[in-house]
């Protein structure tokens, strides 16, 4: 396997495993964890800025609603099912007739719309084994899975608001340049051509109006409507499909869901699917190959070492370490036995891109000298970095405007 193979990456930085009691399934180490809350936090302030509401629905489901909205017939052959006493029960393969029941427990007004939920979803999949792929292909996922409730009339606007949504956090996580397909009303499907025409006319000028250069995929849309797919291109040429934008007609209908118009009739709303990175297992993976696991700081596992020259060092390191700790950073110690070289090797092997050195004249002076992934700082007084760290390694949502350093 290649050196660069999320796996290879994964087992190398000590990331995540899998094993054969559990196919397709991740067992996350507390370094690989760090990632996936470092992403899940970011998406989650992302997505309360953006109106969105996080809320957290069942994995297990009787059986019958997932007959209801049609998954059961469509995607059956992929779920986990079995019985509890006399009760047939799925385990869900996606969130969107859970965000449906929601919706439902009240009686919605035409002004209660848009309504936006999102979701961590932990989803499974019956794979097939011959299949899974690391975190590429898993049968246990997290999917930032997201719904908006609305009208007809609001579809273009919040389907441009998502696009921004998109460009933005795609730029954070350093993909300026990502490919859109647009796919199409495919040969089996529900809804009228009316219906479609319409839906396919309201999402080309949304994505029109983003800014979006699409290239159509005829007949690849899903069955109850159109969708966006937003496809981010590696360092390896590799291309992964991340985010979608989907118009659904027919779920909302489906399951029941209608709110009250002006003239106090009753509507339908309008569904739309939405996920930004898809599953946080395998957008992970692209992040992982994409660096070569030496992630933008504000990402990696630990973000400074701080390491001992020699033995008397030891108590200013630990105490240097607290109070990175305590200002929000991830941090590590080294105040073993080796030399400092060796603590650089280990720092870089372990992908870590600051190091910390407190050796015999800072730990006098009460200083430490930085050494970043391409270059090295003069040793200045921990007050004076402290600032500067904790700027340099937050996440882009976070960052304060005043010009700083710039990230290492
Ligand atoms: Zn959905």
């Amino acid at each position: 396997m290649d050196d660069n193979d999320h796996r290879v990456l994964g087992n190398r930085l000590d990331l995540f495993h899998q094993q054969e009691e559990g196919p397709g399934m991740v067992f996350w180490h507390p370094r690989g964890f760090a990632i996936y809350h470092a992403i899940e936090d970011y998406i989650r302030r992302r997505m309360h800025s953006a109106g969105f509401r996080e809320i957290r629905t069942p994995q297990l489901l009787g059986r019958s609603l997932w007959e209801q909205s049609g998954h059961w017939e469509k995607f059956g052959a992929a779920m986990f099912s079995f019985s509890d006493a006399d009760r047939a029960m799925a385990l869900k393969p996606m969130s969107c007739p859970c965000h449906v029941q929601v919706f439902n427990r009240r009686l919605r007004s035409h002004r209660d719309l848009p309504l936006r939920y999102a979701e961590f979803g932990a989803c499974h999949r019956d794979e097939p084994s011959g299949s899974l792929q690391g975190l590429m292909r898993t049968r246990a996922f997290v999917q930032d899975d997201a719904h908006v409730f609305c009208r007809d009339d609001q579809v273009e606007y919040e389907v441009g608001r998502f696009c921004a949504v998109l460009r933005q956090v795609y730029a954070d996580f350093g993909f300026e340049q990502f490919d859109v397909a647009f796919s199409t009303r495919p040969a089996v499907r529900a809804g009228s051509d009316a219906l479609w025409d319409r839906a396919e006319a309201m999402l080309a000028r949304a994505a029109r109006a983003a800014g979006l250069d699409c290239v159509v995929q005829p007949g690849e849309g899903a069955f109850y409507g159109p969708k966006l797919e937003f496809i981010l291109p590696d360092r390896g040429g590799r291309r992964w499909q991340c985010g979608t934008i989907q118009l659904d007609f027919v779920l909302p209908d489906r399951l029941g869901a209608v709110f009250v118009t002006e003239d106090s009739g009753r509507a339908t709303p309008v569904m739309i699917h939405h996920a930004v990175l898809g599953s946080l297992e395998r957008f992970i993976a692209l992040l992982l190959e994409h660096y070569r696991g030496d992630l933008p700081l504000w990402l990696a596992p630990e973000q400074v070492v701080v390491a001992s020259v020699g033995p008397a060092q030891q108590d200013p390191v630990v105490a240097v370490a607290a109070q990175l700790e305590q200002a929000g950073l991830r941090v590590a110690v080294d105040t073993g036995p080796d030399t400092l070289s060796r603590k650089i090797v280990r720092a870089r092997d372990q992908a870590i891109p600051i190091m910390a050195v407190v050796g015999a004249r800072e730990a006098h002076d009460g200083t430490v000298a930085l050494r970043f992934r391409d270059r090295l700082d003069p040793a200045r007084s921990l007050a004076e970095v402290l600032p500067m760290l904790q700027r340099l390694a937050s996440p882009p949502d976070q960052r304060s405007a005043v010009a700083g350093d710039a990230p290492p």
